[in-house]
């Protein structure tokens, strides 16, 4: 029932007053979140709850299958606003095991305007075409497809002018990329992140 989320929301504000009559006045007045989430829009992977995150702690945007599009207006507007107005020091990109998004894109059926939408992943599994022909099942295969995808979103969003230029500045600014269980409820770490130093290392190694 609608009404019911109407009854919850009245609930939460009043139990958050009542243990600190500041709460709202003070989250109104600024926000300073750490973090930039770039998550999927699964209502099953939601930034706050599995990470126990406070409003007010992580600036959020989903889409479907957690993708990073050059020209992508809105996620390029978020990604500059977060980076240059919030200053935050670390950012997210969160893909999830059993992928819906992933999924779909490798099925091998017409969807509609989503499949432009999910080109990066076809992307992705042909440039690992190899490896992903060695898993031995359908699972195995896909769950690996959800990893690959994630490293190639971040390895994107590394090459962005915003974060290029953000580097380049020497501001300190991290980019991970970690797959959600939901079988589970846990969190990896791919160990794929990207920082200004590394960036500078790689650059000088190419140049020497
Ligand atoms: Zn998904």
């Amino acid at each position: 029932m609608l009404s019911d989320l109407f009854e919850h929301n009245r609930k939460w504000a009043d139990e958050r007053t009542n243990e600190d009559p500041d709460y709202f006045r003070r989250l109104s007045a600024l926000q300073r979140p750490e973090y930039l989430w770039i998550g999927c829009s699964d209502s099953r992977v939601p930034a706050n709850v599995i990470t126990g995150l406070e409003p007010g702690e992580v600036f959020v945007h989903r889409n479907v299958a957690n993708l990073v599009h050059r020209a992508d207006l809105n996620l390029l507007s978020v990604l500059e606003f977060a980076v240059e107005a919030l200053e935050v020091k670390h950012i997210i990109v969160c893909g999830h095991y059993g992928c819906g998004g992933v999924r779909a894109a490798m099925d091998g059926h017409r969807h509609g305007i989503i499949d432009h939408w999910l080109q990066p992943i076809r992307d992705a599994a042909d440039e690992s075409e190899k490896e992903l022909g060695q898993l031995k099942s359908d699972d195995e295969r896909h769950n690996r497809l959800c990893e690959l995808s994630i490293e190639a979103q971040v390895s994107a969003l590394a090459r962005t002018p915003i974060i290029q230029q953000a580097w380049r500045r020497g501001k300190q600014l991290a980019i991970h990329g970690w797959v959600y269980g939901l079988n589970d409820g846990r969190l990896r770490d791919l160990n794929c992140h990207r920082t200004g130093c590394s960036c500078e290392v790689v650059s000088a190694e190419d140049a020497g």
